[in-house]
């Protein structure tokens, strides 16, 4: 392999993984290239969202991949049969893969070949995809590599960044020649503040347009983005216009602005509830085409008669072509388009600088600008972080500006009072293993026990935990967990008066392992529940209580029931268990509703989920359920209700779609790791030595030659 400078054997890389909807940074060997290829030193790596949608619906075909198709670097190596590139050139990655022969491929048309697939994203035909095979590593990576036909020469005037961001002007190019438009055009433009809206918007004076019409929800950023146009151009802010699907705002709106009809609609709305943005379909004139590349999979509501009537023309484009990109990049040559004010995607990286108020970026520089200390890091989109209130600290993981009803939007005390329920469940089922120790002696007595049986007292509950965590808490995964916490919490209420009136060993034993197997789900669940709750630099704080609480509740009962158990006898310890169980359950139904919550990227950028986010066929509202709850559904549009405290106390909100089975199999995945081995290992260690002392120190004290009181044991 030639090259200008020595190669490193490893590289950064951001991938996709199989079974994960999480971006991971991983370190890997760098690309082989073969006979045809270029290695690519990366310089600059776009961030589309729809990346990380992918990621969160696990679309990648080829696991891992490394992520990333807008690219652009120098080359550093080359294969043997290349002649049209040189060391040191600079260059961006054309990711879009085709047959280059097929009937489409031959005639400006190749996003449509069968075999048509982006590098670092997804394949989108039908075919074999044999390209995507062999490429579909990305460029959010140190280096990539690709086949010498998709690289083009960056012009000297152009900086690496604006040249990663050439995908994205050219699928706008292609938006606009399919809009086929003729000159002093009017065109409307949907979701303008995108990312591809932008594109449109910079590109407009290049077409004959006369006139732009720009709409999308907030006003404020409608006038940010307003400034950067050349031609002519209006503002609609959905913002503005209340509750405009019901009152036909958007309708009338645009009669006022554009009384004889647009002549084109470009449109990139995305959404699964967008239905109303048909409402933007009025104001198209006789003859105006409506180009759709948003992705919107909802059905269209027009009599076809309407399509005869007024001669319109509705076009779907995705993708680009290499006469696209050559646009874009003579227009940036030639110093007539400048291309940075385009909008931009934010990272934040996990592990550091969350304190540090970081500039909005355009693209991520080099793999490096992610903070390698954490193998999975968070993408933030927009440019708009929120901050804690009155500090630098950056809000991770962002809460949904439009949900009211994100765990991480509720008011403090309602998050902590949903935690400390919690948290009371988990510490009652360690004080239910170890409090009864104490009692030894008089059951002993009552029941005519061995020490054997006695100890069985103990370790049944053990048992129950382990069974808690492994059979009960995956419901939780599948169904939510306030319904797990409702049921477990009853049950363990209901078997806590079951030992209170046991009368025999038997049924007290079998009454201590069903309460403590129902309870045992509350470990696992209440430090899951800390994530749901709070945000990462809170997290220490509740992690190291729920910790403490483990402790206390494990270690003070002994000490406490002893005197109980000696003044009241043993049944007392269980109804004492019995009366907080019972408050606590009291307060999970009306302080813990359901903390699960899918966050969703699309919600953090207003249609800043670009064509490539569009499948080749458009999903049916069928299709779209399994993969988008009307909670998201309502997110990916903005617009979403606050549940009242009635619907919050409905003990059920769903099923996820991950399957069952999976949620079963999960804990025991972790098993591949032998950090996990060795953390596990440990704790069982400790725990087990912990019960082993409570389990004989009352046998050991209670007889000779100590013969210590129940009390003073
Ligand atoms: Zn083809």
């Amino acid at each position: 392999m030639p090259s200008t400078t020595e190669l490193p054997k490893e590289m950064l890389a951001a991938r996709a993984h199989g079974g994960s909807t999480e971006v991971h940074l991983d370190t890997i060997p760098l690309p082989e290239i073969g006979p045809v290829d270029v290695l690519i030193k990366v310089a600059a790596a776009g961030l589309a969202l729809g990346v990380f949608a992918n990621v969160k619906t696990q679309r990648y075909k080829h696991t891992p991949t490394v992520l990333g198709h807008e690219v652009a670097g120098t080359i550093v190596a080359i294969g043997a049969d290349v002649s049209s590139a040189s060391l040191g050139d600079r260059v961006r990655l054309h990711p879009n893969l085709s047959c280059r022969q097929c009937k489409f491929c031959v005639s400006d048309r190749e996003q449509m070949c069968p075999d048509a697939a982006m590098m670092g994203f997804l394949g989108f035909g039908k075919g074999e995809q044999p390209l995507f095979e062999k490429y579909h590593n990305g460029g959010l990576a140190e280096y990539v590599k690709a086949p010498y036909w998709l690289i083009d020469t960056i012009p000297e005037n152009v900086s690496f960044d604006v040249a990663a961001k050439v995908q994205d002007l050219a699928c706008a190019v292609r938006a606009l020649k399919c809009a086929d438009l003729q000159p002093s055009s009017t065109v409307i433009v949907t979701a303008a503040t995108g990312s591809m809206g932008v594109s449109t918007l910079k590109l407009a004076e290049f077409f004959p347009i006369g006139r732009l019409i720009l709409v999308a929800r907030s006003a404020e950023r409608l006038r940010e983005v307003q400034r950067l146009s050349k031609v002519p151009t209006e503002v609609i802010a959905l913002d503005e216009l209340g509750d405009w699907p019901v009152t036909n705002g958007l309708v009338r709106r645009l009669r006022e602005i554009a009384p004889a009809g647009a002549d084109a609609i470009i449109d990139y709305m995305p959404g699964a509830i967008g239905t109303d943005i048909w409402q933007v379909m009025v104001g198209l004139g006789y003859g105006g085409s409506l180009v759709h590349m948003g992705g919107n999979g909802t059905l269209l509501p027009l009599p076809v008669v309407a399509l005869m009537v007024h001669c319109w023309k509705i076009v779907g484009t995705r993708g680009n072509t290499r006469s696209d990109t050559k646009f874009v990049l003579d227009k940036l040559s030639d110093g007539t388009l400048n291309a940075d004010e385009l909008p931009s995607h934010l990272v934040v990286p996990a592990g550091k600088n969350f304190t540090k108020r970081q500039s909005t970026i355009m693209t991520l520089h080099s793999i490096h600008d992610i903070d390698h200390a954490s193998g999975i890091f968070y993408f933030v989109g927009g440019g708009q972080l929120q901050h804690q209130k009155g500090t630098e600290i950056v809000l991770i993981p962002q809460p949904n500006e439009n949900d009211p009803n994100d765990p991480l939007n509720w008011p403090t005390w309602k998050r902590h009072a949903a935690f400390w329920s919690v948290l009371v469940f988990a510490g009652l089922a360690n004080f239910c293993v170890t409090g009864l120790a104490p009692a030894f002696r008089p059951l002993g007595m009552q029941f005519h026990l061995t020490e054997f049986q006695l100890t069985w007292l103990i370790s049944i509950t053990s048992l129950g935990m382990i069974l808690g965590c492994f059979t009960v808490a995956p419901f939780a995964s599948k169904f939510g967990k306030r319904p797990v916490f409702l049921v477990s919490a009853s049950v363990f209420f209901a078997c806590n008066i079951w030992a209170a009136s046991s009368k025999s060993y038997m049924s007290l034993l079998l009454a201590r392992l069903f309460a403590i197997w129902s309870a045992g789900c509350s470990e696992p669940l209440s430090m899951d529940i800390v994530k749901d709750l709070f945000f990462l630099h809170e997290r220490g704080i509740q992690s190291g209580v729920l910790g403490m609480a483990f402790i206390l509740f494990s270690t003070l009962p002994p000490l406490v029931c002893g005197f109980l158990i000696e003044t009241r006898g043993w049944p007392w310890y269980h109804w004492l268990v019995s009366i907080i169980a019972g408050v606590d359950l009291v307060c999970i139904i009306f302080f813990v509703p359901e903390t699960r919550y899918k966050r969703n990227l699309h919600a953090l950028d207003e249609a800043a989920v670009p064509v490539e986010n569009v499948d080749v066929t458009p999903p049916s509202k069928e299709d779209l359920e399994p993969h988008m709850s009307h909670l998201e559904q309502q997110q990916a549009f903005g617009s979403v209700v606050a549940k009242s405290y009635m619907q919050q106390l409905k003990p059920w909100s769903g099923t996820d779609p991950d399957s069952l089975l999976y949620a079963f199999i999960r804990p025991y995945l972790f098993l591949a790791f032998p950090a996990m081995i060795w953390t596990i290992l440990s704790f069982a260690i400790h725990v087990a030595s912990f019960i082993v002392i409570v389990t004989i120190t009352p046998i050991v004290l209670s007889n000779p030659p100590y013969l210590f009181t129940i009390s003073q044991q």
